[in-house]
């Protein structure tokens, strides 16, 4: 392969749309997951290459970007440790000196940090660049994209980070990226749980939730929920936007323990992961998080 191939792991319902991205701006890919149906999805896009085994990415690739679910199994993958995917050594122990991971899942920012530690004295650059935005931002390559890592590193990652989203910031150094998308999955899932149990309330009142909703965009109430996801998927009892509860319930359990772990305020986002903890446990294995206003609806 070109030796500008990226390697890429986790052909998921983001990892898709952003090879997809990645191939319109010219550049190659070479793609692993652990389930064949994944990497069959892209079989016949132009500049996709698809991986036997994930060792092979190592060899041919400068930089790999993981979309992995979280940290656990990004750990496992590069270390070796269970549930390993990998080789029993791990992917790192693959890497050569001046190689590039770029993680653009939503990892855990401590974790995050010590991975970049323990890469950088193998030589191997680290850079986490979270994305936000969902599916619809992923398809459109329009993520907003918050980046952690050295300069160097970053630099390096830019032409990648650049064909898959609008809004590209860096923000500070390794762990930086993660730590800020954790914390803005905590804002917007407090927005939509906010938004579901006015919308319950309203509805129980004898007010039509569409009409409500309509008065949030109208007003001071508006949020990416009312915007993007009442009507979409929630009224229409669609339920599918494609952002598991599961991962977002993942996302929030990062926020909250980073926020314990700085000693600053957090009782709110405590509050907020009880709700999404028992709604995960209410609703069926795989609902989407909009499925949030079904719990709050009927949590029997
Ligand atoms: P997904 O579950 O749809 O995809 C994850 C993919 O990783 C799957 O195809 C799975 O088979 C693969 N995988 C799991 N373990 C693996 C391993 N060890 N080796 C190789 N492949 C492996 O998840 P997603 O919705 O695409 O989310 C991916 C990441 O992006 C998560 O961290 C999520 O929190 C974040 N994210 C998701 C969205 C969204 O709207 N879906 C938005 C922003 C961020």
């Amino acid at each position: 392969m070109a030796a500008a191939t990226v390697g890429f792991i986790g052909l998921g319902q983001m990892g898709v749309p952003m090879v997809r991205n990645l191939l319109r701006a010219g550049i190659a890919v070479l793609g692993f997951d652990l389930n064949p149906q994944a990497l069959a999805v892209l079989a016949d896009a132009p500049g996709f290459a698809a991986a036997g085994e994930v060792a092979q990415l190592t060899q041919d690739c400068p930089a790999l970007v993981l979309m992995l679910p979280d940290s656990r199994i990004v750990d496992a993958l590069l270390w070796g440790e269970p549930p390993a995917a990998a080789s029993a050594a791990g992917l790192a122990a693959l890497l050569k000196p001046g190689q590039l991971l770029i993680d653009m899942g939503s990892s855990d920012p401590v974790c995050s940090r010590d991975n970049a530690a323990r890469l950088a004295a193998l030589g191997i650059g680290f850079v986490d660049a979270p994305v936000s935005g969902g599916v619809r931002r992923a398809v459109d390559a329009s993520l907003a994209i918050m980046i952690g890592g050295e300069p160097a590193a970053v630099e390096q990652a830019w032409p990648v980070l650049q064909a898959l989203g609008k809004t590209l910031v860096h923000v500070g150094s390794a762990g930086a990226g993660h730590a800020v998308k954790a914390l803005n999955n905590y804002v917007s899932a407090s927005g939509l749980l906010a938004v579901c149990e006015a919308l319950v309330a309203a509805e129980k009142f004898g007010i039509d939730p569409k009409l409500v909703n309509q008065v949030f965009n109208a007003s001071t109430g508006k949020n990416n929920t009312t915007e993007h996801k009442v009507e979409s998927f929630m009224l229409s009892g669609g339920f599918n936007s494609g952002f598991s509860l599961a991962l977002m319930r993942k996302d929030l359990q990062t926020a909250q323990g980073f926020i314990a772990r700085m000693g600053t305020p957090g009782g709110f986002a405590a509050h907020c992961l009880q709700t999404w903890v028992a709604a995960e446990a209410g609703l069926a294995r795989g609902a989407d998080h909009t499925a949030m206003f079904k719990f709050v609806r009927d949590p029997e």
